[in-house]
C-alpha cells in the first residue's frame, strides 16, 4: 500500500491511496457491503458512481456464509464479482452493537449469534486471520468500542487491553502475511476523553501500521460533540499515513470531518435512509413520499448525473416508493450513494483549489435549509 498526500488545505487532505485493487483519492467515501453486498445495488451500479473501496463487516461475514466457503470461492472479491478495493472491519463494533451475552476478556470477546444464537468467538489473531481468508486489502485491527457513556475508568482499562489486542493483531499480520498484501489499520478509540485519544493516539501510533481510524464515535453523542471530538483527534494521527473515520456519518458530518483531516469514511446511512425513501441532493434532503411531488417530473437532483436522475423522474420514484416497489430501494440507493461519492470528488477539487472550507461552507448552509 502506497499514500500521498498531494494538496493541502487548512487541516484538509487531498491524497491518493494505492491499494491492491486500484487507486483511492481521498478524501472518500466507502459504501457499506454488510454482508458481501451493498443492500439493493449491484456491483455495475457501483462501478457507474465510481466507487472505488467497499467495505464488508467481519462478523456478518463470519456468522454467514463464514470466511471458509468465502476464501474456496476465491476470496471476498471474486465471490461478490467486484473489482475494486474492500476494507473490513475486525468485527469488534458489531460484538457491541449486534451479539447477544457477550463477555469480553484479555483472550477476546465470546458472544452469541444475533441470528441463531449459536456460541462464537473472536479474538485478535482470529478477527485478522478471517479477514486475511476473505482477502481484504484493508483489515482493520480488533478493538473495543466502549459506549460513550460508559464511566472514565471503564474506557482507561478498555483503552489498555485494546493496545494489547492491536499489538496481537499486527503479530498475526506479520506472521501470516509476509509479503504485506494487505494493509492493516489501528484503531484509536477513547470515547469523547481527550487526554485518553492523546494517550491511545500515542500509543497506537507507535505500533507504525500502514494506516489509523478513530473508533468510537457518532455512538450516540451530540453531532456538535462529535465534530468537536475528531478535530481534536485527526491531527493526533500520523500526518503521512490514510487516516479513517469509521461508521460516519450524514453529509454535514462528512464535510466538517474531511475539513478536520479525515480521509477515509463508511456509513450505513445512504443506503439505509434510501430504503426509507430519504434522498440527499444539493438542495438538502428530499422525503420521496411527501405529496407535492406526486405530479413533480424533475429528477431529485438535477445538478446529479446518476442513472436515477438522468433517467426517471420525482413522481415517479414516489409512486414506486408508495407501491413498496423493489426498483425504489435500487434507484434510491444509487442516488444517495452517487450524492456521497460526488460530494467527496467537489471537496477534493475544492481542496486542490485552496477552497475546502468556501465549498463545504455553502453545502451545509444548503443542508441547514433544506428542501
Ligand atoms: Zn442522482
Amino acid at each position: 500500500m502506497k499514500f500521498a498526500v498531494t494538496h493541502r488545505d487548512g487541516a484538509a487532505r487531498r491524497g491518493r491511496l494505492t491499494l491492491p485493487h486500484g487507486e483511492v483519492d481521498t478524501p472518500q467515501f466507502m459504501p457499506v457491503g454488510t454482508v458481501a453486498s451493498v443492500k439493493a445495488i449491484a456491483p455495475d451500479d457501483l462501478q457507474a458512481i465510481g466507487a472505488q473501496i467497499i467495505l464488508g463487516n467481519t462478523y456478518h461475514l463470519l456468522l454467514r456464509p463464514g470466511p471458509a466457503l468465502v476464501q474456496e470461492m476465491g476470496g471476498l472479491h471474486r465471490f461478490m464479482s467486484w473489482e475494486k478495493n474492500v476494507l473490513t472491519d475486525s468485527g469488534g463494533f458489531q460484538v457491541y452493537s449486534l451479539a447477544e451475552q457477550r463477555k469480553i476478556s484479555e483472550e477476546g470477546a465470546v458472544f452469541s449469534s444475533h441470528l441463531d444464537g449459536s456460541r462464537q468467538e473472536l479474538t485478535p489473531e482470529k478477527a485478522t486471520r478471517i479477514q486475511l481468508q476473505l482477502g481484504s486489502d484493508i483489515l482493520m485491527a480488533f478493538d473495543e468500542c466502549p459506549p460513550s457513556q460508559s464511566p472514565r475508568a471503564y474506557h482507561e482499562e478498555s483503552l489498555e487491553r485494546t493496545t494489547r489486542w492491536e499489538r496481537r493483531c499486527q503479530q498475526t499480520w506479520l506472521a501470516e502475511d509476509p509479503a504485506r498484501e494487505h494493509a492493516l489499520f489501528g484503531i484509536v478509540q477513547g470515547g469523547l476523553h481527550r487526554d485518553l485519544r492523546e494517550r491511545h493516539a500515542a500509543e497506537i501510533a507507535a505500533l507504525d501500521l500502514p494506516g489509523n481510524a478513530l473508533g468510537g464515535f457518532s455512538v450516540g453523542e451530540e453531532p456538535q460533540a462529535m465534530w468537536e471530538g475528531v478535530a481534536h483527534a485527526a491531527p493526533l494521527l500520523p500526518q503521512d499515513k490514510p487516516r479513517y473515520l469509521m461508521g460516519v456519518g450524514t453529509p454535514e458530518d462528512l464535510l466538517r470531518c474531511a475539513l478536520a483531516g479525515i480521509d477515509l469514511f463508511d456509513c450505513v446511512l445512504p443506503t439505509r435512509v434510501a430504503r426509507n425513501g430519504l434522498l440527499f441532493t444539493r438542495r438538502g434532503r428530499l422525503q420521496i413520499k411527501a405529496a407535492r411531488y406526486a405530479k413533480d417530473p424533475r429528477p431529485p437532483d438535477d445538478a446529479c448525473g446518476c442513472y436515477t436522475c438522468r433517467t426517471f423522474s420525482r413522481a415517479y420514484l414516489r409512486h414506486l416508493f408508495a407501491a413498496r416497489e423493489l426498483l425504489a430501494f435500487r434507484l434510491n440507493s444509487i442516488h444517495n450513494l452517487c450524492f456521497y461519492l460526488d460530494l467527496m470528488r467537489e471537496l477534493r477539487a475544492a481542496i486542490e483549489r485552496g477552497e475546502a472550507k468556501a465549498y463545504a461552507g455553502r453545502m451545509l448552509e444548503r443542508f441547514a435549509l433544506g428542501e
